[in-house]
């Protein structure tokens, strides 16, 4: 689907549903993290870009203090719809795809961004983004209708200002947080707002820093390519909280905001053995944790000089290294991510890992571009040969973040 499709969709479905034109159509990226997966919430540093699949949103202001949102999700053609009271949008008011959507309004008048007193939308979205692919359509949503309602109240330069940016993200965080109660750390919401065409971001959680790092595919006769392994993904589940949960807690027992913030690799280790040791928690799980995030941060800012140095395949090795670490100490792939980095590497692509949260979801390839193609139906013939169901591919070009479509 083309952008100028999905806002036509976007827009006719608004006046379908409720009888009129929209004041305006917002859009944000879904992403991919080419490197620095579970270390957001570590004081890490990661590197996503947006891609050019965005969730649309037609929007309009109402007079009232209702809300109606209705939203067609990818491959659906009904439109799943619901109302609610424009002054319950917080935890415990609302639930499930609605908590994403509607959270980060509770979230900026919390703030202090949008003014406190409930106001009423009538909101539209139709998603290129896969739900649950790995691919962060939940910070897409988040961030979309967060831009909508904040250029509906403070007029149409506001999403122009980088403190109303800097708003929104921590809005969509706690959205995704308190609202909905899935213990995300800040990368998805981060790229939605700050991709830039033809450049990843570097995320630096520790100092609060980002950059703008050129990472010019084209120009190098390369590509990514998105592989969604189609195997059930779900961060709302135990498991990225047990990890996320595992970090934290040795942090917290170093007396320190982030496990990063502990230190070195040797400083992390032993606070790990310490607080295994006073938690009884198997020390060897412990210790491989923490191995992934300290290892997978020092990866990171190798891979990224690497990239400023136009090092693709440096790069590409750094991506293989983060997927065994990931797979082997943090174990949050699964035989579906696993098989694709297999066939990748065997196939000669310059580097593949998983991306995202993993437990299903999505894996990401750096080839030539000519390779596109033939590595896709390897990837295919494997999971047929696996009897796992096919795989979804999807081309991946470093995109805008958030901003005002029509
Ligand atoms: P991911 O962010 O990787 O796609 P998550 O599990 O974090 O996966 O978020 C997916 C959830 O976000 C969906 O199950 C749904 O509740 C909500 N969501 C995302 N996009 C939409 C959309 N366009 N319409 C309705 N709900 C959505
Ligand atoms: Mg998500």
């Amino acid at each position: 689907m083309s952008a100028d499709t999905a806002i036509a969709q976007v827009k006719e479905l608004f006046a379908a549903q409720y009888g009129a034109d929209p004041t305006g159509v917002w859009a944000a990226p879904g992403r991919v993290n080419l490197i620095g997966e579970h270390v957001d919430y570590a004081g890490g540093v990661c590197l996503p870009f947006a891609l050019n699949q965005c969730t649309y949103v037609a929007a309009s202001p109402r007079e009232d203090e209702r809300i109606r949102i209705c939203s067609v999700l990818p491959g659906d053609s009904e439109p799943v719809a619901t109302e609610c009271a424009a002054g319950s949008l917080g935890p415990g008011d609302i639930e499930g795809w609605v908590g994403y959507a509607l959270g980060p309004i509770w979230a900026l008048r919390e703030a202090g961004t949008l003014p406190s007193d409930p106001r009423g939308y009538d909101l539209a979205i139709v998603s290129e983004v896969p739900l649950g692919s790995g691919l962060s359509s939940s910070a897409a949503i988040e961030c979309a209708v967060g831009s909508a309602v904040v250029e509906l109240e403070l007029g149409s330069e506001s999403l122009a200002d980088p403190s109303v940016r800097s708003e929104l993200i921590a809005a969509a965080i706690r959205a995704e947080n308190d609202v909905v109660g899935a213990s995300t750390g800040g990368l998805d919401q981060s790229i939605a707002m700050s991709g830039q065409s033809g450049h990843a971001l570097k995320i630096d959680f520790l100092h609060g820093e980002t950059m703008q790092v050129p990472f010019d595919l084209d120009g190098h006769g390369l590509a990514i390519l998105i592989i969604d392994s189609k195997a059930p993904h779900s961060l709302a589940d135990g498991q990225y909280a047990s990890r996320r949960g595992v970090i934290d807690a040795v942090a917290a027992s170093a007396e320190a905001p982030t496990l990063r913030a502990i230190g070195d690799a040797d400083a992390i280790e032993a606070a790990a053995r310490a607080w295994a040791e006073k938690e009884g928690y198997d020390l060897d799980v412990a210790l491989r944790r923490v191995r992934h995030v300290s290892s997978e941060i020092d990866r990171t800012l190798h891979a990224i000089e690497l990239l400023r140095n136009d090092d693709f395949e440096g790069f590409g090795a750094d991506m293989y290294a983060s997927h065994a670490s990931l797979r082997d100490d943090y174990e949050v792939t699964v035989p579906q991510l696993d098989l694709i980095v297999d066939t990748a590497r065997e196939f000669g692509a310059i580097g593949a890992r998983m991306t995202g949260g993993g437990f299903g979801g999505s894996a990401i390839a750096l080839v030539r571009r000519e390779d596109v193609e033939p590595l896709s139906q390897r990837i295919a013939q494997a999971f047929e040969d696996a009897h796992f169901d096919p795989p979804a591919f999807l081309a991946a070009t470093p995109s805008e973040g958030a901003r005002r479509v029509a």
